[in-house]
């Protein structure tokens, strides 16, 4: 097992690797930008080197302060968490040649999923289906041909998207040109490619996806699914396990497919499948993400196995223990991200907190990186805890929840608290009857508003 590793993010992520090394027994290094020097993080990892000014490219994305720091403290690992350099193929090769372990898959998963047109691709060869789309575009006649031949409408995508943002819908070809170069551009700005391709776009789709773990001796299971569908601007807010959409019959099926491909493409370490649901419940293959997910806490507490421990052994050489293959959900659990955002516009909310109260009880998890009196620093994303309630069926989970944010008091911060509580009032999320528009009722100008530039930045 290893000795020291160092934790390469900040926030709630970053606090929840410290705790799965003190309780394996390995000593963690902080790193940290000037914005974070009293982050709890920072508190609590046994040593901590500031690496550089608040902006995430001179800090959080600074590759080479990053692995000085390693090199510095004597760390053998660097785990990820996720967002910031979790999935850039680079920072996992350089780890390799700096002779660190990195907590995560092999640079050559990560680059492969990471371009999602060539996953889609992929994944669609080794047999599972995706929605109808095509290559990159090259230019307007071929988009016109290939929207043409898929079917408007269509949604365009970024081939190195992420966080949900950058997509458009193309509902008629008049509408090909202008939004096809405004989308380039912007793929361009936000992920360094102007690589795009079009998808057909489902108008009121499930968002349903996969945990799956795998060990270096080609051991792979999954754990079940998550179903992700509330959402605003296609980033997730509530996160469920299990599905009221999956039956075992199908999460059998659908577990043992992942499993089948990702064996065959030899993937280790922690990831998920994930999958839209359309109107007559066929899944079909959206993306893969090769890194531990905001959401995975539901899936600790409905398997009862620790994700990010088990990541560790895996990057550390150990094989994956029988018991994850006999993989039962008990119960169930739904998350709410606590986001430092307006609850009507979504704009990021940066502050000091003044008040705070954090719910307990039977069946409640809080993983956050906040205290009363500390500071929000406006740089990064505007998730600032996540409040996770176990029940023994979902009825008991919604319940938990409602009385779990009645107690969550947070002063000094707009939080998205109040929209949770009437989500979790709401009489079609109590009966499952929702798809990806659902928050749309709730907050349709803060829905349509364009994401601040700070905030979209650290996603
Ligand atoms: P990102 O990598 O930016 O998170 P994804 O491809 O994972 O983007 O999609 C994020 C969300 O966007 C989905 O959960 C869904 O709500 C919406 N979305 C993506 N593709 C489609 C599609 N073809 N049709 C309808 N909605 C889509």
């Amino acid at each position: 097992m290893f000795r020291k590793i160092l934790i390469a993010n900040r926030g709630e992520i970053a606090l929840r690797v410290i705790c799965a090394c003190k309780e394996l027994g390995i000593r963690t290094v902080a790193v940290y930008s000037e914005a974070d020097s009293a982050a709890l993080h920072v508190r609590f990892a046994d040593e901590a080197i500031c690496i550089g000014p608040p902006r995430i490219a001179e800090s959080y994305l600074n590759i080479a302060s990053i692995i000085s720091a390693a090199e510095i403290t004597d760390a053998e690992a660097i785990h990820p968490g996720y967002g910031f350099l979790s999935e850039n193929p680079r920072f996992a090769e350089v780890c390799e040649s700096s002779k660190l372990t990195f907590i995560g898959p092999s640079p050559d998963v990560i680059r492969l999923m990471g371009d999602k047109d060539q996953a889609r691709a992929k994944m669609a060869e080794l047999g599972l289906p995706a929605l109808p789309g095509s290559g990159v575009l090259r230019s307007e006649e071929e988009a016109e041909e290939e929207a043409r031949r898929i079917g408007y409408p269509v949604i365009v995508k970024a081939a190195a998207g992420g966080g949900g943002r950058g997509m458009r819908i193309i509902r008629s070809p008049k509408e090909i040109p202008f939004i096809l170069r405004t989308a380039q551009a912007e793929a361009e700005a936000a992920f360094g490619s102007p690589a795009v391709y079009f998808e057909k776009y489902l108008s009121s789709p499930r968002h349903i996806e996969f945990q799956v773990m795998g060990d270096s001796n080609g051991k792979l299971v999954h754990l079940g699914e998550r179903e992700c569908t509330i959402q605003r601007r296609h980033q997730k807010l509530v996160e469920e396990s299990p599905s009221t959409q999956i039956d075992d019959e199908t999460r059998e099926r659908v577990g043992a497919q992942v499993v089948e491909v990702l064996t065959k493409i030899g993937y280790t370490n922690a990831g998920t499948v994930e999958f839209l649901m359309d109107e007559d419940r066929e899944l079909y293959f959206l993306e893969m993400n090769t890194r531990i997910q905001v959401e995975h806490p539901v899936t600790e507490m409905v398997t009862g196995f620790d994700l990010v421990k088990q990541q560790i052994r895996i990057a550390a050489g150990e094989r994956l223990p029988a018991e994850w293959e006999r993989v039962r959900l008990t119960g169930h659990a739904i998350e709410c991200r606590i986001c430092a955002e307006d609850p009507e516009t979504f704009i990021p909310c940066a502050g000091t907190i003044t008040g705070l109260n954090v719910p307990g009880g039977p069946g409640v998890r809080v993983d956050r990186a906040i205290y009363t009196e500390c500071v929000v620093p406006p740089y990064y994303d505007s998730l600032v805890a996540k409040l996770i309630c176990h029940g023994c069926d979902r009825s008991e989970a919604i319940h938990r929840m409602r009385r779990a944010l009645e107690m969550f008091i947070l002063e000094g911060i707009s939080t998205l608290i109040p929209l949770h509580e009437r989500i979790m009032h709401d009489p079609d999320f109590r009966a499952g009857r929702f798809n990806t528009g659902f928050l749309d009722r709730y907050a349709p100008a803060g829905l349509k508003a364009e994401v601040p530039a700070a905030s979209a930045a650290s996603r």
